[in-house]
């Protein structure tokens, strides 16, 4: 059926029968005298439920593919198949199902016999795909895995389970660097597909996001060996529903006739997107050329400017204020112990200083900053923005950076239009209207 299993049959016997040995995989590590052995098939004790004997390329080991023949590995069950071609595309196959569920979309040569290319685990926690051609004197890198942990190593090994996933290891750490199931990437060619059962997991194994039988798309938090739901698609009693990485940029779940989800995040010209599943249980839309991110599952809720201080000394709407009537367009946040206290972002976005100069403490009639005295917008990503306002200091320094949600982003104080220290806390929409915030915070 394939052409790389009956060739390293015997191969796969004599390891097969390794992996029954109590030989630990860090001790095999060590001993790779020759380029072939540095791969071996061990059998690796994994506290979790994707315990697997696994193959295992060790930190300063390399492989090459050069001339007429492609390299292969094998997971220890023999299902899955790692080959770098000799075209310089590495590409994981599922013999079982007789298809690529993974590659690394390079394939940079057309005439082989003029490069080599080489796979290199480098024992700073990088695994990187590097191309030689034949009549240059350097290599150059052609993709890698961007899983450095800036530190040299010995306990660093690539791996391939037996459920088809390659990923890189940190021994110490007891936690996987890159997965390869922690993204689907399309090309500008073609559309990537998670069908029924299908899953990515973080790199450090702790979310995985499945595309179930009933039709739900979920993201999972694994704690205490439970499951827990914390994104979905809310599309269950749905069967027959695939998720589509589109070239385009958007995602989307569809049952054959219906979009029963999208991020809507579609863009022109067409491109490689990249579908990934993060660390922090977030699933990105990712533009592969820039690594912009189009679309973030993390949608998050505004949570309440100055923590430990609930009172509202004045709230949104109309009121009388200077003698006359006028439109209060947020909440004044005020206690006997407000000044100088933290203020921070209400949710994450990036940081705009519009006014830091002010000397007028409680200068009621004070027109610094427009009235507002020192005071900062944050610009969220779903185009909201969020004002603070009579700010008594100001972390400049942030200014035009991302900020992320709860982060200090200056101090309560009284400054511009003011009759005493409190934070003029605003929303606006995406249109830029201003709204009530008590419809979207509570201390
Ligand atoms: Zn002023
Ligand atoms: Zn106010």
């Amino acid at each position: 059926m394939n052409r790389f299993m009956k060739k390293t049959a015997a191969a796969v016997m004599s390891a097969a029968m390794l992996a029954t040995g109590t030989a630990a995989p860090d001790a095999l590590m060590n001993r790779n005298a020759s380029l072939f052995d540095a791969f071996s098939i061990t059998a690796s004790a994994r506290s979790d439920k994707y315990t697997e004997d696994t193959l295992v390329l060790a930190a300063n080991a390399s492989a090459y593919s050069s001339g007429s023949s492609a390299q292969t590995w094998y997971s220890p069950n023999r299902r899955y198949v790692l080959t770098l071609t000799i075209l310089g595309n590495l590409r994981l196959y599922d013999t079982a199902a007789s298809r690529v569920i993974w590659q690394s979309n390079t394939g940079v040569a057309t005439n082989y016999s003029t490069h080599t290319f080489r796979l290199t685990m480098q024992n700073d926690g990088k695994l990187v795909l590097s191309d030689t051609p034949r009549l240059s004197p350097k290599s150059y890198e052609i993709w890698d895995t961007k899983s450095s942990t800036g530190a040299g190593s010995n306990s660093i090994s690539l791996r391939l389970s037996n459920e088809g996933e390659l990923y890189v290891y940190h021994h110490d750490r007891r936690q996987s660097l890159w997965s390869s199931r922690s993204q689907i990437e399309c090309t500008a060619a073609d559309n990537s597909y998670l069908r029924s059962s299908q899953c990515l997991t973080s790199p450090d194994f702790n979310y995985r996001a499945i595309m179930q039988c009933d039709g739900n798309f979920v993201v999972y938090n694994r704690k205490d060996g439970k499951d827990i739901p914390v994104w979905d698609t809310k599309s269950a009693d749905q069967g027959g529903a695939f998720l589509a990485m589109q070239q385009d940029g958007n995602l989307v779940l569809y049952n054959g006739k219906t979009v029963l989800w999208a991020s809507n995040t579609s863009k022109k010209p067409y491109e490689a997107y990249i579908l990934s599943l993060g660390n922090d249980g977030a699933l990105r839309v990712i533009r592969k050329s820039n690594q912009a991110e189009v679309w973030n599952s993390k949608v998050e809720k505004f949570t309440w400017p100055v923590p430990g201080h609930g009172t509202i000394s004045s709230g949104y709407g109309e009121r009388w204020f200077n003698n006359q009537y006028q439109f209060h367009t947020g909440i004044d946040i005020s206690d006997g112990s407000i000044a100088g206290q933290p203020v921070v972002a209400s949710k994450s976005g990036v940081l705009r200083v519009q006014n830091t100069v002010c000397s007028h403490d409680n200068g009621t009639l004070c027109s610094c900053g427009g009235g507002y005295g020192k005071w900062v917008i944050i610009e969220h990503s779903d185009g909201t923005t969020t004002r603070y306002a009579h700010l008594r200091t100001i972390k400049t320094n942030l200014n035009g950076q991302r900020v992320n949600q709860g982060d200090q982003i200056g101090t309560v104080g009284s400054t511009g239009q003011s009759t005493g220290p409190h934070l003029h806390f605003e929303i606006r929409n995406a249109q830029g209207n201003h709204v009530n915030p008590l419809n979207y915070v509570h201390a």
